[in-house]
């Protein structure tokens, strides 16, 4: 399989074996897309067959080798039977993406226990436990790469997302400690922190109630995201999952083999901009 639109040479990444969490959608899926575009072998790793099984036949279609394990990040047993079968598969496990996440708004005052504890798990327990469960075969066979999708919003501080942005500020810290935990068995750990990319589950809070059902209203609403684009981020445009999926293509090549403990912002310069509006006087 090969990329015509991939910055990247082919094969860059061949024998390489790559689980990603949350893979058979948005970000994730465009990490995949990309790596096994490159070569690697990726191994999407979800909760949803709805969501693994499309994302699998679509990438074997394209030429790609991929595969599917069903998993909730949230349950650290079922996290090491996934990594071990992926490992008894292939031998090897080169790249972690810790990409699975869970969000929603809800006002810090009237959050649940649950809801808390469900973001916190997803996020923060569920990049721990991955990382745990692959290093001693990233360990065993020399090294490896670990690669947390991280977030902006903490940075700042963003109202109704108390549970998301201490989880990621959470993950930011673990990508520091483990980066030089690890180094002497050669295993790199970077986070990469996406500005604002209308995923199909971001497009979801932004479309139309359903049942209005008029593509006009859809024009519209899309219309008005690309003007607030615009106004809010430096470079004018949001991101795509492709933004991201090559800043791991480049952690997860040669060119990163001296790249530990760094989280890297790639937002178009939005957390930079002003709040209430680049552009806006
Ligand atoms: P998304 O499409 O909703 O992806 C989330 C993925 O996580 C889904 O594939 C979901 O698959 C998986 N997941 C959720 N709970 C899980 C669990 N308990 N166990 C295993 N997998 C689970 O959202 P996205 O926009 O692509 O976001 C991907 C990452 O980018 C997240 O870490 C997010 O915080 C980060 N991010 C996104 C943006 C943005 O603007 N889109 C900005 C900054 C950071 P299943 O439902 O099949 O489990």
């Amino acid at each position: 399989m090969s990329d015509s639109t991939s910055v990247f040479r082919p094969g860059l990444l061949a024998g390489q074996v790559a689980i990603i969490t949350g893979g058979g959608t948005g970000i994730g899926f465009g990490i995949a897309e990309l790596a096994s575009a490159l070569g690697a072998h990726v191994v999407l790793a979800s909760r949803k067959p709805e969501h693994l099984a499309p994302a699998v036949e679509a990438l074997t279609k394209a030429g790609g080798k991929a595969s599917a394990e069903q998993v909730d990040v949230r349950d650290l047993d079922a996290v090491k039977a996934m990594v071990g079968r992926v490992a008894d598969t292939h031998g090897r496990i080169d790249l972690l993406v810790n990409n699975a996440a869970g969000n929603f708004y809800v006002p810090s005052a009237d959050m649940s226990p649950n809801a808390w504890r469900s973001v916190i798990e997803i996020d923060l327990f569920g990049t721990f436990h991955c990382s745990q469960s692959v290093y001693p075969v990233m360990a065993k066979q020399g090294g490896g790469r670990i690669i947390s999708i991280s977030m902006t919003l903490h940075y700042r501080g963003w109202p109704l997302m108390a549970h998301a942005t201490a989880a990621k500020g959470g993950i930011d810290a673990l990508t520091k400690t483990l980066a030089v935990e690890w180094a002497p068995q050669n295993i790199r750990v970077n986070a990469i922190a996406p500005g604002p990319i209308p995923t199909e589950g971001v497009r979801k809070a932004f479309a139309p109630p359903a049942g209005s059902g008029v593509a006009d209203v859809f024009a519209a609403v899309e219309e008005k995201m690309a003007a607030h684009a615009k106004r809010t981020i430096p470079l004018g445009r949001w991101g795509t999952p492709r933004d991201i999926a090559n800043m791991v293509a480049f952690l997860a090549s040669p060119a990163g083999d001296w790249v530990t403990g760094g989280i890297f912002v790639i937002d178009g310069g939005e957390w930079l901009a002003k709040p209430g509006g680049w552009g806006t006087s």
